[in-house]
């Protein structure tokens, strides 16, 4: 038997007169007494059926019993609808399939929601995620990353790179986050952890002689969940030996312009802009700019030195933006509530607004200093006096927020950019430690690497992150590839001789024995494809997500497991699992 001769989204006037088969699933029935319609659906697209008592009365009763989401098999000849009846907004509008015979394949319970509802519960859209996956917006979500992937992999391919599978049961890989693990029956008392990234395996892989590595990773982070963050995250990851950093920005640079390309129909300029983070910072306030607007902060710090204002006189840096508005009493008060929310004491402005400057604090500004702000009539500028990080922090998130507030973001741009030459190291604020900003296998700059140790808050690593549109999608770095280096790095991050020979032993012996220098980046798959599918929910590019609490709501997992299998992995329980 044939099921279809063809898809559900193909028939089109020219294959009027033909007789076709079509199998799919039941999107709409309209039961008009006599004649029933049915929407059939599969996953190119959607065929009106019409069911004539008169012409097919086994398949009208049987039509009469179809309720959404049965799967069903038609039969008959394709005809053009009447043209009152055609209809402009579906790609097989103008016909119609007139049904000879109606098989009904399977059927469906009652939907906990239907396919064209909105505002579902997402809870109840993950419980039920096989129907939830039949809407059109997540079966584009996830045909296009399927396809940016298959990109991904040609673009890898053609210029030389290996696809290496590395393994999920390994050591703590650190990349910054908590590890899951695994613990070992064979090796009772003993646990793998998941890869917080295939990082050192990576590098392994070039001091083996590959030379030039990518793979498709999964990495593991247990992280606390937020709205943008999963703990199984997709990634490109990448690495190359004797490492060029042109050609491997040039490399990313030509994939996204591919992508960008294949999928959206859309050019996008490169080179990508290239700022450093120092740059970032002073102009932007945030090491992932959102640069498809200017509104860049300036800098009072020295011309408020003096000043009778003594929040601006005081501080380590005064620095403000100048909004094309002038705003209302209200809505300052809201900005300044936002602002607070971010961590500033206070949010000081100054409105020029007819020809007047609206501010309580323009009387304590000598006129030396309003020259320096040079506001024009019909701005604002917004004020952030603090210790420097703090104005970036503030000032850099009120950015974002006006840029979709006064609207200067147009949605359709994307505007990416490489941030370079990042700090080293940053403190821990709890155990007053020195961390690696990146991961403790990123190299210095030239010009830190003899001293990064003695100045590690200044030191610059020769790492790098791609950000579009104010996302990251992702980073990475040149490595070391010098033991002495390395365990001298390690050394800084405050771990004992022993402790990097159990941790890392085996790095640093592989790099003893003839390691190439190298370099690479690793990029997210997620995150790539929320740009490009223009979705804000990151659980909606990813097939089977868990939700914000790390539970799959459809499977139930974290499950719990018998108490047999936990003496057998030599486990004992603390506490009884909840629910
Ligand atoms: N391993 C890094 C990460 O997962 C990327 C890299 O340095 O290549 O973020």
């Amino acid at each position: 038997m044939t099921w279809r001769t063809h898809m559900c989204g193909e028939p089109t006037a020219a294959l009027v007169g033909e007789s076709l088969i079509l199998s799919g699933w039941t999107a709409r029935r309209r039961d008009h007494g006599g004649l029933v319609f049915v929407d059939l659906r599969d996953r190119s697209g959607v065929t009106q059926l019409v069911i004539n008592p008169e012409h097919s009365p086994e398949a009208a009763e049987l039509a009469h019993g179809i309720r959404n989401e049965f799967v069903l098999r038609a039969e008959g000849e394709l005809v053009a609808r009447s043209p009152e009846t055609v209809n402009p907004n579906m790609p097989t509008g103008e016909v119609e399939l007139k049904v000879d015979s109606l098989e009904l394949v399977s059927r469906s319970t009652a939907l906990p929601f239907q396919l064209d509802e909105e505002n579902v519960d997402e809870t109840l859209r993950l419980r039920y995620r096989w129907l939830d996956l039949r809407r059109d917006k997540l079966q584009r979500n996830i045909r296009l990353r399927a396809q940016m992937v298959g990109i991904i992999r040609r673009t890898m391919e053609e210029a030389g790179f290996l696809d290496i599978q590395t393994p999920i049961l390994f050591k703590p890989t650190p990349e910054g986050a908590r590890d899951f693990v695994v613990p070992s029956r064979l090796q009772p008392g003993r646990f793998y952890a998941l890869p917080q990234s295939p990082q050192i395996l990576k590098q392994l892989t070039m001091v083996a002689g590959f030379d030039r590595y990518y793979q498709i990773a999964i990495c593991f982070r247990d992280e606390d969940l937020r709205a943008d963050r999963v703990q199984e995250i997709t990634q490109l990851d990448v690495e190359m030996s004797f490492p060029d950093q042109e050609l491997l920005f040039e490399l990313m640079e030509q994939m996204y312009a591919r992508i960008w390309r294949e999928c959206l129909g859309i050019a996008i300029e490169t080179p990508f802009v290239r700022l450093t983070y120092e740059e970032a910072d002073r102009r932007f306030g945030s090491d992932k700019p959102d640069t498809r607007f200017a509104l860049e902060l300036e800098d009072a710090t020295e011309a408020t030195r003096g000043s009778e204002f003594g929040v601006f006189a005081g501080a380590e840096a005064v620095r403000f933006l100048r909004v094309p508005k002038a705003f209302s009493r209200g809505e300052l008060a809201k900005l300044e509530e936002l602002a607070k929310e971010w961590g500033a004491k206070g949010l000081a402005y100054l409105v020029f607004d007819g020809g007047e400057v609206r501010s309580p604090i323009a009387k304590f500004l000598s006129e030396a200093e309003l020259a320096a702000f040079a506001g024009k009539d019909g701005e604002t500028l917004l004020f952030a006096a603090d210790v420097q990080e703090a104005t970036s922090r503030v000032l850099g998130a009120l950015r974002l927020h006006l840029g979709r507030e006064v609207d200067l973001i147009r949605d359709d741009d994307f505007t990416f950019l490489w941030v370079t030459d990042f700090p080293m190291f940053r403190r821990e604020e709890e155990s007053g430690r020195w961390a690696a900003e990146h991961h403790p296998f990123t190299r210095p700059t030239k010009e830190w690497e003899g001293r990064f140790h003695t100045e590690p808050k200044e030191a610059l690593a020769h790492a790098y992150d791609l950000i579009v549109n104010g996302n990251e999608l992702g980073g990475g770095s040149f490595r070391i590839h010098e033991p002495e280096l390395q365990a001298k790095v390690f050394e800084l991050l405050g771990m004992t001789e022993a402790e990097q020979r159990s941790k890392f032993g085996f790095l640093l012996d592989a790099l003893a024995m003839g390691a190439p220098p190298m370099g690479g980046i690793a990029l997210g798959i997620d995150r790539m494809t929320m740009v490009l599918a223009g979705e804000p929910n990151l659980r909606d590019v990813i097939a089977f997500p868990k939700n914000q609490a790390g539970v799959d709501p459809m499977s139930g997992a974290p499950s719990d497991v018998t108490d047999e299998h936990l003496v057998e992995l030599g486990l004992a329980r603390l506490e009884e699992p909840a629910g």
